[in-house]
């Protein structure tokens, strides 16, 4: 294998075996959900410990994601 195909297999596997808690969340949700949950991301007015407040009141407190969770995604820092 050279090392082209090695990096890109790498690059690959990462990407779909180390989301983080939020990105696994925004792929289980509807299209409708995980679009409103982008769009509260994108929008700097929210912060991501109020988010995470939100998140966690939804649905029996399922969507336990912590702000810092949510602020490294946002800040693409995680590995999404
Ligand atoms: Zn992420």
């Amino acid at each position: 294998m050279g090392l082209l195909e090695a990096f890109e297999n790498d690059r690959n596997t990462r990407k779909h075996g180390a989301w983080c808690n939020m990105g696994k969340l925004l792929e289980s949700l509807t299209d409708d959900d995980r679009q409103t949950l982008i769009d509260v991301m994108n929008d700097p007015t929210w912060t991501s410990t109020r988010i995470s407040d939100v998140l966690k009141s939804e649905q029996g407190g399922s969507h336990n994601i912590g702000p810092h969770v949510i602020s490294r995604h946002r800040s693409k820092r995680c590995q999404c």
